[in-house]
């Protein structure tokens, strides 16, 4: 009997970094992984050339094939809309390049710092509010870590350290257990939370050593995933999060919502459902923050406010993420009902959700 034979890496599971270096970076690839016209390109190649496309083909895998429409390739094609010029639409639309206190490291809240570990990210998220950071000029990363971390050691105040980026999951899991260890050296540092949506885009990235760097952390992590979509959440997903909550992390979720992916009660409740499912607890639900090249993914305030009192109506509290908007200056996120009801009163808003 002759049998195929199968080259032995064939076999092998691909690593996250195997898939990283795999991922689409050109809209003509993306067309064809998904069999759509060119004609859904229009624009494509001018807006990507501000922000470039990438996007992981496990993600891809998630997208529905023939439709241009679809709620998870809307997050990642880049469109000529980007290119419209909107009063309102800045580079800086949360205004962090007041909050820097060292390179790379942003205190906007009391108690809480974030450190830019990285510019890089698995995914290149149209409406991401960093789309214009100054990363070369802003990073702690390696080189840079220790005057971050002189900093927060220099200000006892500060109990809670945020690891973003671009995405700190693109760190190797050795450079988050150093950066870790270091924090966890500084006495007043009592909790590390991670915003990172690589195991979303790449669920693969949630490997033995990112579970071991996990389970042997000194100090509680927290894990606020980044889920825009239930369809995003397929089992892949589900089983890395199995993983995740084994080590003891505390998980969570924030979507932003956007025109066109979840701006519609039933998504924004199958989400939440789906998320319980996997043992991740949906936290906040954003307004989107106004930089530039992203005014087509907006969603009226009012609008905004009646979705989530529908999802109120049909969830338990604890399902129903609070819908804030960063406010630059602000002393915690500021709930969206506060900032229309200041709208309509005229007064000041002293709502805030921490
Ligand atoms: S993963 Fe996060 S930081 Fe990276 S592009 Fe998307 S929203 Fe921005």
């Amino acid at each position: 009997m002759i049998t195929a034979s199968v080259h032995p890496r064939q076999l092998e599971p691909r690593t996250w970094q195997q898939e990283l270096a795999e991922a689409i970076t050109t809209p003509e690839e993306l067309a064809a992984a998904l069999g759509l016209s060119r004609g859904a390109l229009a624009g494509a190649h001018a807006a990507g050339r501000h922000f470039p496309l990438r996007v992981p083909r496990s993600f891809v895998a998630r997208m529905r094939p023939g439709d241009p429409d679809d709620p998870l390739l809307r997050q990642v094609l880049p469109v000529a809309a980007e290119l419209a010029d909107e009063a309102e639409y800045v580079s800086d639309p949360v205004g962090e390049r007041g909050a820097l206190r060292a390179p790379g490291l942003l205190q906007k809240y009391r108690g809480r710092a974030l450190l830019i570990t990285t510019p890089a990210c698995a995914v290149h998220c149209r409406y991401c509010f960093r789309r214009e950071f100054p990363y070369a000029q802003q990073s702690a990363d390696a080189p840079r870590w220790s005057e971050a971390l002189a900093e927060i050691a220099a200000d006892a105040s500060l109990a809670e350290i945020i690891l973003s980026g671009g995405d700190p999951l693109s760190l190797s899991n050795a450079r988050l257990e150093s950066l870790t260890r270091a924090l966890a050296a500084i006495p007043h540092v009592r909790r590390i939370r991670v915003h990172t949506r690589q195991p979303v885009v790449l669920p693969s990235r949630v490997d033995d050593g990112l579970l071991h760097w996990l389970r042997t952390s000194t100090r509680p992590i927290v894990f606020v995933l980044h889920i825009n979509h239930p369809n995003e959440l397929d089992a892949e997903l589900a089983a890395a999060c199995a993983k995740l909550r084994a080590t003891g992390v505390t998980l969570l979720n924030q979507s932003v919502l956007l025109a066109g992916v979840n701006d519609d009660v039933e998504v924004l409740s199958e989400l939440s459902l789906r998320l319980f499912d996997a043992g991740v607890l949906p936290y906040y639900l954003h307004a989107l923050d106004r930089v530039r090249g992203a005014a087509h993914f907006a969603v009226a305030d009012e609008r905004a406010q009646a979705l989530t009192g529908e999802l109120a109506a049909r969830l338990p509290g604890y399902l129903v993420p609070r819908l804030v908007r960063e406010v630059a200056g602000a002393p915690a996120k500021v709930a969206l009902g506060a900032i229309l009801e200041q709208a309509k009163s005229g007064r000041q808003c002293g709502q805030a959700e921490t």
